[in-house]
């Protein structure tokens, strides 16, 4: 009887094996055809500087719009298309896309702000980085100095002299470098003074729970004023209230981006908000 139960365990593990192996192998099909037929959009979020008021950048955001199925979030594609490698044509396209649109924005009149892309760890390993990002400020017309990547903290860790080597690469280019998700990536302190940055964002995960978490304060302060000790700017993530904007702001924090502004929004709103934010207002 226990044998038998035993097979039926192999026999159904196998089969919810083999419908998990088949949905994937069609998911990373529907990628591959997504790229092929340019199903992606990008959405911007802005970061203000909280002594202005002014929008000084924005992030890229990376969506699919799957034709019946509506848009669907990074999370739910990114790690795919990093296993499948379709990360690299997918990159390819978001930093195009997002030079081209710093650059649209800055030949409408509107005041020239930086944009952020996020690069995953096969795009940072890869070979042809440099070049992928040298050809998508040329095509655009864009400055370097207009463009910064955000990398995660855990990218850099998993191969630290690497990575080293990568960043300085990048800055001789003249690009700017964010270290994403900061925090929770395991980095030690002294190996974060080896890194060629400019600034720093602040995990989401910290600021989430402020006012009411008080190690979440404490970490989060502390980031705050090593980041300014270095001479980094820094950048909380994640704010979504008052609260947390003020706390922020007391601790010397003068870069949100979160809810409380905007949530990431299409071409056509960014460049409203834009158009709308030309003076100081606080
Ligand atoms: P991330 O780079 O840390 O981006 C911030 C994420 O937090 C975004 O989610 C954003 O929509 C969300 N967010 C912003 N403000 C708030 C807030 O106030 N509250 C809450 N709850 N969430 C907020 P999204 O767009 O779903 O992206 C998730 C992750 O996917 C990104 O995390 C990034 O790691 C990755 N990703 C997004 N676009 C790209 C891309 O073009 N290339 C690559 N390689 N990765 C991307
Ligand atoms: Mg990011
Ligand atoms: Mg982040
Ligand atoms: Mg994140």
């Amino acid at each position: 009887r226990a044998k038998e139960l035993g097979r039926d365990g192999i026999a159904l593990f196998t089969s919810e094996m083999t419908a998990a192996v088949r949905k994937k192998l069609s998911r990373t099909d529907e990628l591959r055809q997504a790229v092929l037929r340019d199903e992606f959009v990008l959405h911007y979020q802005p970061q203000v500087d909280v002594q202005t008021g002014r929008i000084i950048a924005a992030e890229a955001l990376v969506r699919w719009q799957r034709p019946g199925e509506g848009l669907v979030y990074p999370g739910d594609f990114i790690a795919l298309a990093e296993e499948t490698g379709l990360i690299m044509p997918i990159g390819q396209w978001v930093l195009k896309t997002a030079c081209r649109q710093a650059r649209a924005w800055q030949d409408q009149g509107l005041r020239p702000i930086r944009i952020s892309v996020n690069v995953s760890a096969r795009q940072f390993q890869e070979e042809r980085l440099i070049e992928t990002v040298a050809d998508a400020l040329h095509e655009a017309g864009l400055d370097p100095s207009w463009l910064e990547l955000e990398i995660t903290e855990s990218l850099i860790m998993k191969d630290l002299s690497g990575s080293i080597a990568r960043m300085h690469e990048l800055q001789k280019l003249g690009v700017k470098l964010a270290v994403d998700d900061f925090g929770t990536g395991y980095s030690s302190l002294s190996a974060l003074k080896r890194f060629p940055l400019s600034r720093l964002k602040v995990d989401r995960s910290f600021i989430a729970d402020i006012p009411h978490d008080a190690d979440d304060m404490a970490i989060t302060s502390a980031i705050i004023s090593l980041a300014q000790k270095m001479g980094l700017e820094v950048v909380a993530e994640g704010v979504e209230t008052e609260e947390q904007a003020r706390f922020l702001i007391e601790s010397g924090c003068n870069q949100i981006q979160g809810y409380l502004y905007s949530r990431p929004v299409e071409e056509e709103r960014f460049s409203r908000l834009l158009e709308g934010n030309g003076c100081d207002h606080r």
